[in-house]
């Protein structure tokens, strides 16, 4: 089974939520987990998720964790550039960490279009 994070920042959560309705039959066979209020967005549209701290509380870091323990196949991380972060730097440390371990990573929601379906078509 494929692994994901899906993460949005506030601004971008209505986006996130799109993008799982839309592709729902897919990540119905994928393991989802996500930062706090992202994830919980999530589970109300029916899919299962693995819930993890907000991302102010150390939810971005501990992606970064699972990243850095190649426990993750793709990181959908829908950021929101028009607002300040109080975790600024744990999102930069997710993003240094997807490329240190050549983790597919995408930061807005076209990108997350072109990679669900590539990582569908990968299989399991
Ligand atoms: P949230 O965290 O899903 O708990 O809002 C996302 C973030 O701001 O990184």
């Amino acid at each position: 089974m494929k692994r994901i994070a899906l993460i949005a920042h506030d601004g971008k959560k209505a986006e996130m939520v799109s993008f799982v309705l839309r592709h729902q039959q897919i990540l119905r066979f994928f393991h989802i987990v996500a930062t706090g209020t992202t994830g919980k967005h999530i589970e109300d549209t029916g899919l299962d998720v693995t819930r993890l701290l907000s991302g102010p509380m150390g939810g971005d870091a501990q992606i970064a964790t699972m990243v850095a323990n190649k426990e993750l196949d793709g990181v959908f991380f829908f950021r929101n550039p028009l607002d300040k972060h109080p975790h600024e730097p744990d999102v930069q440390m997710l993003m240094r960490l997807c490329d240190v371990h050549n983790i597919p990573l995408v930061t807005n929601p076209a990108g997350a279009e072109l990679i669900i379906e590539a990582l569908n078509q990968l299989g399991a």
